[in-house]
């Protein structure tokens, strides 16, 4: 190990590494810290049913408080989390302060809120995960009805065995699971049609572009169609328009988020802004 080696032979080392190499490995030592001091916080962003306006659930999104660099998205660390393992104590903070946010929300008269948690590859194959799941529940006094995970399609594609696994275990908490970023890659329909899932997001780079391209607008609808055949509820991501959001409501995609929805923010933001708008946007002029 480097820390063993003479301080030559270190240099020497960390030399020969390329720039990618050391910074992941500066990443790896940070994220090890910043874990154990409480620095991994959770951003909270809207899913809205395109028809009411009403909030269904939020999706909760890491974020890493980083002392110097200042608020960090996954972008900048969750890739070296994943490599590194990290990601499995990560996903055990996200999973307790997202209870714990729940019960927030329950006591603010707030109870319906399906509360979204991402998990990687990695989550999936953590034998760890019903146990900690559990115990955040009870801990918070909530039913297992009250979260959905979300797994990418790449990762589940990846390793149908894996995801299908994995989903089975999740199951017996009583949550419930969204495929993501569906259309971003390969999906194997007949492997859809099997997974225990009840929603498909469809990714946010085929939302863009629904109101200008007519190919596009038409890929949308036969994925939205494709769901609800397959009894699957639909959410489409990444909605930074009125117009995307009027398409999506007239193709019948039952949810939508995005920045013109409503960013990630704080829990005490979204506490703050659902007092103000009891729980509702005001979509009806769009
Ligand atoms: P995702 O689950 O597909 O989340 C959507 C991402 O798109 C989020 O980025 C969100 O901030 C961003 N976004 C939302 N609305 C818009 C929009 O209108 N336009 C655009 N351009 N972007 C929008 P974020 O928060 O940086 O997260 C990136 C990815 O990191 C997530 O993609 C998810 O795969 C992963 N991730 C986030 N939190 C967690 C976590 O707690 N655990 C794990 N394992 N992965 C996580
Ligand atoms: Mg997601
Ligand atoms: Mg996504
Ligand atoms: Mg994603």
């Amino acid at each position: 190990r480097a820390k063993q080696a003479s301080g030559n032979q270190y240099c020497f080392y960390a030399e020969s590494m390329d720039a990618e190499a050391r910074r992941a490995m500066q990443v790896e030592q940070e994220f090890r810290r910043g874990l154990g001091r409480n620095e991994i916080c959770v951003y909270y962003q809207p899913r809205i049913d395109t028809i009411t306006g009403e909030i269904c659930a939020l999706e909760a999104l890491v974020r890493w408080r980083h002392p110097a660099k200042g608020l960090l998205a996954p972008a900048d660390f969750l890739q070296v989390a994943e490599a590194t393992g990290l990601v499995v104590e990560m996903g055990y903070q996200v999973i307790d302060q997202v209870c714990a946010d729940c019960a927030r929300l329950t006591e603010a008269g707030l109870p319906d809120l399906v509360m979204a948690i991402n998990l990687s590859r990695r989550q999936m194959r953590d034998e760890h995960l019903v146990q900690r799941v559990m115990d955040a529940l009870s801990a918070h006094h909530l039913r297992g009805s009250q979260l959905e995970f979300e797994l990418a399609e790449a990762d589940v594609m990846g390793d149908a065995s894996l995801a299908t696994e994995s989903l089975g275990t999740l199951a017996i908490t009583g949550a419930s699971f969204a495929l993501d970023d569906f259309g971003s890659g390969m999906s194997s329909l007949p492997l859809l049609q099997a997974l225990p899932i009840n929603r498909l997001k469809i990714d946010q780079a085929l939302i863009a572009g629904i109101a200008e391209d007519r190919n596009r607008h038409g890929l949308v609808m036969a994925v939205v169609q494709l769901a609800h055949s397959l009894k699957l509820s639909t959410v489409a991501e990444g909605v930074e328009t009125a117009e995307q959001l009027k398409r999506l409501r007239e193709l019948g995609c039952d949810e939508a988020q995005g920045f013109f929805l409503g960013s990630p923010q704080s829990m005490a933001d979204i506490l703050a802004s659902l007092g103000r708008t009891s729980g509702h946007l005001p979509l009806g002029a769009s």
